[in-house]
């Protein structure tokens, strides 16, 4: 098995991370994480751009070539012989004496990668999962993929405790989304989700599925949502990478209406199954 370590492909043993590397003392960095399905990568494209939109966000000027990039992550995915996985990719501010401003610009930044094998969750998205309520505590800059996520790392926790697949963020009773995915609520037939602002991460499985639903000639409302109105939901479902588009049927100790999944939350993962077919040649 082979890892990314900056612009090479190598053994795991031979990658040497500083003890101040950046995003080892600051979680001064940014990550993505691209699906694979049937040895091939999924939306890379908009992950890389969305990679570098983050890097640009937090500063991170230093030239960067992203295509070289794409095809470094392909090459990594073939020699691995990764059939159905993920591909983790982070990139920090690279090593310098710790200080809490840039260390100069001419500092290498620090990119490591590696694949998993990783079946799609079939189970879980037939019958659906529980999620469980908790206040949004994270910083302002939710848009930025960053390596700092002690806010979506405790809010997981708390929702773990709670016998719950993820958890329902919310500010001041306004449903933001989840703590490594994406919320929306059904009512009469209308599929609700926070709009893309600095208080959620814009997903990319939120974003092509969202433009597959509106061809499909499904209303999708763009529209931040309270915990009120989500009790009162149709149906509710969460989006991410690696969970696709997974029903939400329970929420603490109340289920989702009658606690099935529902058929608009059926129509979305059939549409987005077909997405990765049409895609992935599965
Ligand atoms: N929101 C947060 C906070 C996330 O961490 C993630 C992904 N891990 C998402 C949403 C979903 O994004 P994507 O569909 O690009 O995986």
């Amino acid at each position: 098995t082979l890892y990314l370590w900056n612009d090479q492909l190598v053994d795991k043993n031979q990658i040497k991370i500083d003890i101040e590397d950046r995003g080892y003392q600051f979680g001064d960095g940014v990550y993505e994480v691209v699906k694979v399905y049937n040895g091939a990568l999924f939306t890379a494209k908009e992950h890389l751009t969305r990679l570098g939109q983050s890097m640009q966000k937090i500063g991170m000027e230093t030239p960067f070539d992203l295509s070289n990039l794409h095809r470094l992550l392909e090459e990594l995915v073939e020699k691995n012989g990764l059939q159905d996985g993920m591909i983790y990719l982070q990139v920090t501010r690279g090593t310098h004496a710790r200080q809490h401003w840039f260390p100069p610009a001419d500092t290498p930044v620090v990119v490591t990668g590696y694949t998993k094998e990783m079946p799609r969750p079939a189970s879980l998205m037939e019958k659906g999962v529980k999620a469980h309520i908790t206040d949004d505590i994270r910083w302002l800059r939710c848009d930025i993929k960053s390596l700092n996520l002690l806010g979506n790392v405790l809010a997981k926790q708390e929702a773990t405790k709670h016998d719950a697949f993820e958890a329902v963020l919310h500010r001041d009773g306004t449903v933001t989304e989840g703590s490594s995915s994406n919320l929306y609520m059904v009512k009469n037939d209308v599929i609700y989700t926070h709009p893309a602002t600095n208080l959620i991460l814009n997903g990319i499985t939120r974003q092509v599925l969202l433009a597959v639903c509106r061809k499909a000639g499904l209303t999708v409302v763009e529209k931040p949502f309270t915990l009120d109105e989500l009790r009162l939901a149709d149906e509710c479902f969460l989006t991410s990478t690696t969970s696709e588009v997974m029903p939400i049927v329970q929420i603490d100790n109340d289920l989702v209406s009658s606690g099935e999944v529902g058929p608009i939350t059926r129509k979305c993962q059939s549409l987005f199954t077909s997405l990765i077919e049409q895609s992935c040649l599965v």
